[in-house]
């Protein structure tokens, strides 16, 4: 099979590639999928208490309003229901094929295309264009604990929740304080018997007011389209307000440190608990944790926050380092993700047999964050260096979708054999990239998803959703090597 435009996952990013392809025109697209559902990460992550913690105003796409949001803050059944929607409105669907796990890609420079390979014995397929939108947060990790494969309790991760297991009644102990953990534990304290939370590094945590949203509103969304388009307005440039003490490293880091203080005292009595929930890091450095109901839940009588460090764990629960067992009839592992900061999701070979894992091997980089030097017509959506740690990653994401899928016409409708960045555009790019990651907070001193474990930021954007926006509006063709193909130059001279 020969195709136009490949994309892998059918998470956020790729069903809205699939849907700004088609709106300018191009139908000739498949969506590899792993799975046998869309949604990517909130197909994942259905553990009890899943939100976004950015407003759903502007964890949406700009193309795709919804007056219907029930809250401020929607939970993950809501947002997946959103992109279920989408799929079903533009009719994509038909473009999807699920169980397709993609082994690799390979660059052909005769033709210009792509062959891309799946597991379970499927035929390859060629494609022009290659969209790689499996996300950052795709696989879930389990952490390198002495012991984990001899516990004899139930195990969870955060994002493959087993909806079987009932927790009433239960000792629970949960591993890791991010953005998941605060979400899980106040649920789970309604019901387990008890939950010890065990903590290696508190988070600066700032409190989050989610209001649910009247049907009067909703209506009024539904009937003026443009007061939902100020709202989303409102809420994104409160957001770059916010980048100027979270980004950089500032005097204003140090008044988001401050109302996260008066929050924790406001929330906790206790001098001693709050002396172990107090970050010594910049405010920023890993992601900001939003919630009012995790420190509530962390001094419920049944709730008890463990900060002496894992030693291992047991048949029966975990020992810390002092010697003591904590006995558990089940671990909740809300640790995180494998994120390829290094290396690739799937092996990528491009133009002279390149391989970008071993390129990327130190730390991955781009142009712009989504095309590669040396890798033509391949493109990533959350790519290198295209985080946000102050605004919400669908307004970064449909930058990239806008721009690829330009990108992409461009190949398709001048019938152009490949679009390669030039490797010196992309090596001033990632210059001043790397310049401006030093005055940012992530790289001021703490351990992250972020950084490699040489320190290397491949993961975030230096500035404000403004910035990384703009540089995504148009193509800049002179950035570009453009190859056309043999029979559109001869019937150009010929013509
Ligand atoms: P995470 O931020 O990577 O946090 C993992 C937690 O596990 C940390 O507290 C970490 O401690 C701890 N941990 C890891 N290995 C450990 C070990 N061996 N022993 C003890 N503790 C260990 O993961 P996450 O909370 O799943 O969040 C990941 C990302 O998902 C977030 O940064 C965010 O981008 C996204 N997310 C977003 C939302 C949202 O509302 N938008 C919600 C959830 C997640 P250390 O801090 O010491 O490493």
């Amino acid at each position: 099979m020969s195709i136009s435009v490949a994309i892998i996952g059918a998470g956020f990013a790729g069903i809205g590639t699939a849907i700004r392809l088609q709106d300018k025109g191009i139908t000739d697209f498949v969506i590899f999928e792993r799975d046998t559902r869309v949604g990517g990460t909130w197909r994942d992550n259905t553990y009890p208490g899943a939100a976004c913690d950015i407003p759903s105003r502007l964890y949406s796409y700009s193309f795709a309003p919804n007056p219907d949001w029930s809250h401020t803050y929607s939970g993950s059944d809501e947002i997946l229901a959103y992109i279920d929607s989408m799929v079903e409105s533009s009719g994509v669907a038909s473009h999807i094929r699920f169980e397709h796990t993609v082994t690799g890609l390979r660059y052909d420079e005769e033709t210009g295309e792509w062959t891309i390979t799946f597991d379970s014995g499927r035929e390859p397929v060629r494609a022009r264009s290659v969209v790689v939108a499996s996300g950052p947060l795709a696989n879930a990790s389990f952490p390198d604990i002495r012991g984990i494969e001899e516990y004899a309790g139930h195990k969870i991760h955060s994002a493959r929740w087993d909806h079987d297991y009932d927790f009433t009644d239960k000792k629970v102990a949960v591993v890791g304080t991010g953005a998941s953990a605060v979400q899980i534990v106040p649920e789970l304290v309604k019901t387990a018997k008890s939950v010890k939370v065990f903590q290696r590094t508190p988070g600066w945590v700032l409190p989050r007011v989610n209001l649910s949203i009247t049907e009067s509103t909703k209506e009024r969304y539904r009937k003026t389209p443009l007061t939902q388009r100020l709202a989303r307005s409102a809420w994104f440039w409160g957001h770059e307000s916010v980048a100027l003490g979270v980004v950089w490293n500032t005097p204003l880091t140090r008044v988001v440190e401050a109302v996260s203080k008066l929050h924790l005292r406001s929330q906790v009595s206790d001098p001693w608990l709050r002396r172990q929930l107090t970050p010594d890091f910049a405010a920023g450095c890993k992601r900001l944790l939003m919630t009012s109901d995790y420190y509530p839940a962390l001094q419920k009588d049944n709730c008890k926050l463990v900060t002496w460090p894992i030693a291992q764990l047991s048949t029966n629960g975990i020992r810390t380092v002092e010697g003591i067992e904590h006995q558990a009839d089940v671990i909740v592992f809300a640790t995180g993700f494998e994120v390829s900061k290094a290396g690739t999701p799937i092996p990528i070979t491009g133009i002279d047999g390149r391989d970008l894992a071993a390129e990327w091997s130190k730390g991955a980089y781009a142009y712009r964050s989504v095309a590669v030097s040396g890798y033509p017509n391949l493109y990533f959506t959350f790519g290198p260096n295209s985080g946000p740690g102050h605004s919400s990653a669908l307004v970064y994401m449909e930058a990239q979708i806008d721009y690829i899928t330009d990108a992409i016409s461009l190949v398709t409708e001048n019938a152009w054999k490949s679009l390669e960045v030039r490797s010196d555009a992309q090596a001033s790019y990632n210059e001043d990239i790397q310049a401006k990651l030093t005055g940012t907070t992530w790289n001021s001193g703490c351990q992250s998803w972020y950084l490699t474990e040489d320190g290397f930021n491949a993961t975030m954007f230096p500035g404000f959703a403004t910035q990384y926006v703009n540089q995504l509006r148009q193509v800049d063709l002179q950035d570009f090597r453009i190859s056309v193909r043999q029979k559109a130059l001869e019937e150009s001279v010929a013509g």
